[in-house]
């Protein structure tokens, strides 16, 4: 960085209780599916932010006690001194950088079904449970009460003996027993606990109190509090009490990481949310409120924002969740003036669905999340290349472009050869639709590397067949020419093509995306998929004045958006913009004019006027020219062509995320040792001989 840089502030050492933070960067807690389970990878994975510059790395929210746990989710757990060790590992991987450690202790009452516990779950007031467990909590009596603030006594001293630095009360995404006390919806009791606002927040002033007690000697403690819940007088609001609980709690938290609750809202997708600073207008009165140092988030992943919220008075510490895993060397790039090479998060929560599906953390824009351990690899550097021979790789899509990026950052002088006159394949197409803007990114990130690497060569309007192919000679090939949607129907649901296809136009989305839209009328979107893309064509097609029903076979509508905290509002969306919706209920038959509509469960058919079709079903891997390649492997060797890989959706169509996952997966293993590739480390369970 120059000398005086207007990211200078960023830089900034902040005081927070008794320790300091050496900048301004905050990595606030988030899930990531290892949790207690997997722990080696936890440590690996947070010792990377504090390597790329974190100043401070929290931990996900850790479980203090066994009346609430959130199994099958993989949280992290601090029951008993037992947990130490692992921890021990995630504080030390943050040390080793200079960063703080922040741990979320976290009891989840109502929020936390105990299935592995199988203990009965606890709220301020009897309630059914907020899963669809058939399970109810029963009311905590004061008994209870003196348990609860021991529990976070009891984790908060085992969190300094781990080594924490930052102790957290955590009162957010109406997923934490404190927050359900401060809940009238949630909190009905007549004791000293419930009633009046001071008495709803009693429990939580007695524990920070606590553990300010416990541990504020050499831990600052931090209370994570959700300021608006988004259900108007339904909930807590900024024009609500939650104002009234900042000014009373004001200087007793040495941290304030404020933000909105619930987790959707909270982590709200770019579709729904698509600028930065987005929390801002619920966030920004705190600061007025008290004198210790606030932290919040708002997707920031461009420095003059960041520095904005700070000057403007609405933060003192940048707080980013999905920004650190997207680009866990941000604040390194900002301070040394790499701008260009922030890999910027594009809001789709494909991070959010691994911790969702209880499985490791991935991103679609690093594809290195997650795998720190257990393959080694790092978000920044890549083993050099082992071999001075030339690549080509064909098509310039996700797969495509992170191959041939990270091979030219191997050292490989890369081809890279593109059929349209842009880069970005689908990730480019999908951009042009609604709400998918920051899609583009993918394309933008590793267009603009790629562009500066002397070693990489980029030809657009070059769709190579196998002939020019094997005439170029290239040693080696990775084949990335994508996927293209189906015209008959076959997906999930229909085996085999629909019949009657002759009786109605018939459009796919990448007919949508390339602008060939039906003409408005009564358009059917069937969407066989059930991820984002048949929701945003509807949205698509309002826009173009159709009038448009959107059918699926599922049981609701979008159904894996669920995982990705998307489906309530795009359900809410496509309402709001009169999309009839049309759940469980498969084409039988396309005719003419119309459609005819079988139930999925019943024998019941009915029949839908229709003047045109969307069909959102399943892709077609273009696999032509790898199969025409392969199957000739004399000439390939004539041509001197070595090796010739697919990778991405020509090999198996998937998410953006797997393409690029997939070309950086090649791109490691290029030229590597002989060994099953497939392979990772893993965590096992060491078997000891005592029980
Ligand atoms: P992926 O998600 O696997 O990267 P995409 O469909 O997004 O797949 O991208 C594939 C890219 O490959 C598209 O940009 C397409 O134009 C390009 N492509 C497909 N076939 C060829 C070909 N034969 N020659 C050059 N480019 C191709
Ligand atoms: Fe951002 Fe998507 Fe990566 Fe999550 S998965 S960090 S939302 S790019």
């Amino acid at each position: 960085m120059s000398v005086k840089s207007p990211y200078d502030l960023l830089f900034e050492p902040v005081r927070i209780g008794p320790v300091t933070a050496p900048n301004r960067f905050y990595q606030v807690p988030h899930c990531n599916g290892f949790g207690h389970l997997r722990p080696r990878g936890l440590a690996a994975m947070r010792g990377i932010k504090a390597e790329g510059g974190w100043g401070v790395v929290c931990t996900e929210e850790v479980e203090i006690h066994p009346t609430s746990e959130i199994s099958p989710a993989v949280e992290g757990r601090i029951w008993d001194d037992q947990d130490i060790p692992a921890h021990r590992l995630v504080t030390d991987a943050i040390h080793a950088h200079g960063s703080l450690a922040g741990i979320e202790l976290v009891h989840n009452g109502l929020h936390a079904p105990n299935r592995i516990s199988r203990l009965p779950p606890m709220a301020p007031s009897a309630a059914p449970v907020d899963s669809s467990d058939p399970i109810q909590a029963r009311a905590m009596d004061l008994t209870d009460i003196r348990n609860f603030r021991r529990w976070h006594r009891h984790a908060a001293l085992r969190a300094k003996a781990a080594g924490y630095d930052i102790v957290y009360a955590y009162a957010g995404h109406n997923m934490a027993t404190l927050m359900h006390f401060m809940q009238p919806r949630h909190n009905q009791r007549s004791d000293e606990y419930g009633g009046s606002l001071e008495n709803r927040i009693r429990l939580t002033r007695e524990v920070i109190s606590e553990i300010k007690d416990a541990v504020g000697d050499s831990c600052a403690v931090a209370f994570r509090f959700a300021v608006d819940e988004l259900l108007g007088e339904e909930g807590l609001s900024v024009d609500g009490e939650a104002r009234d609980i900042v000014g009373l709690l004001a200087e007793l938290p040495d941290l304030w990481d404020v933000n909105i609750s619930g987790w959707s809202n909270d982590s709200a997708t770019a579709r729904f949310e698509p600028n930065e600073g987005y929390q801002e207008s619920y966030t920004a009165f705190v600061k007025s409120m008290t004198s210790k140092p606030v932290v919040g988030v708002g997707r920031f992943t461009s420095p003059d924002a960041m520095v904005s919220q700070i000057r403007r008075g609405a933060l003192d510490l940048i707080g980013a969740a999905r920004p650190s895993i997207a680009d866990p060397f941000l604040p390194s790039k900002i301070r040394d003036d790499r701008i260009e090479a922030i890999r910027e998060c594009i809001g789709c929560n494909i991070c959010v669905s691994g911790d969702n599906l209880n499985v490791p953390i991935r991103c679609t824009q690093n594809p290195t999340m997650g795998e720190e351990w257990r393959r080694g690899w790092h978000p920044e550097k890549i083993g050099p290349s082992v071999s001075d021979e030339a690549v080509l790789v064909v098509g310039g899509g996700p797969a495509g472009l992170e191959c041939a990026l990270q091979l030219g950052k191997r050292g490989y002088r890369v081809t890279l050869a593109e059929g349209s006159s842009a880069l970005g394949g689908r990730s480019l197409r999908e951009s042009r639709l609604p709400g998918l803007k920051s899609y583009a990114r993918v394309k933008d990130y590793r267009e603009g590397l790629l562009k500066s690497m002397a070693g990489v060569e980029i030809y657009l309007e070059s769709p190579l067949d196998a002939d020019a192919i094997r005439e170029f000679g290239f040693p080696h090939v990775f084949l990335a020419t994508g996927a293209t949607w189906r015209r008959d129907g076959t997906g999930r649901q229909n085996h085999r093509p629909l019949a009657g296809l002759n009786h109605l136009p018939i459009f796919t989305p990448d007919d949508i995306m390339a602008g060939n839209l039906p003409n408005a009328g009564k358009v059917t979107v069937f969407d066989d998929d059930h991820y984002y893309l048949a929701g945003v064509i509807a949205e698509k097609l309002v826009e173009a004045d159709c009038d448009v029903t959107l059918v699926t076979p599922a049981q609701t509508v979008s159904a894996w958006t669920d995982f990705t905290l998307e489906q309530d509002k795009i359900i809410t969306r496509l309402l709001e913009k009169n999309v009839e919706l049309t759940v469980r209920r498969n084409i039988s038959e396309i005719l003419p004019g119309g459609l005819r509509l079988a139930c999925t469960h019943s024998n019941h058919t009915e029949e839908r006027a229709a003047d045109a079709l969307v069909l959102v079903t399943a892709r077609d891997a273009n696999d032509a020219l790898h199969r025409s390649l392969s199957t000739q492997p004399e000439q390939l060797s004539e041509a001197g062509i070595q090796s010739l890989q697919s990778i991405g959706d020509c090999l198996a169509p998937g998410t953006i995320a797997n393409a690029v996952y997939l070309g950086h997966l090649a791109a490691q293993n290029f030229q590597g040792d002989d060994w099953d590739a497939a392979l990772f480390r893993r965590e096992m369970t060491a078997l000891s001989r005592e029980a």
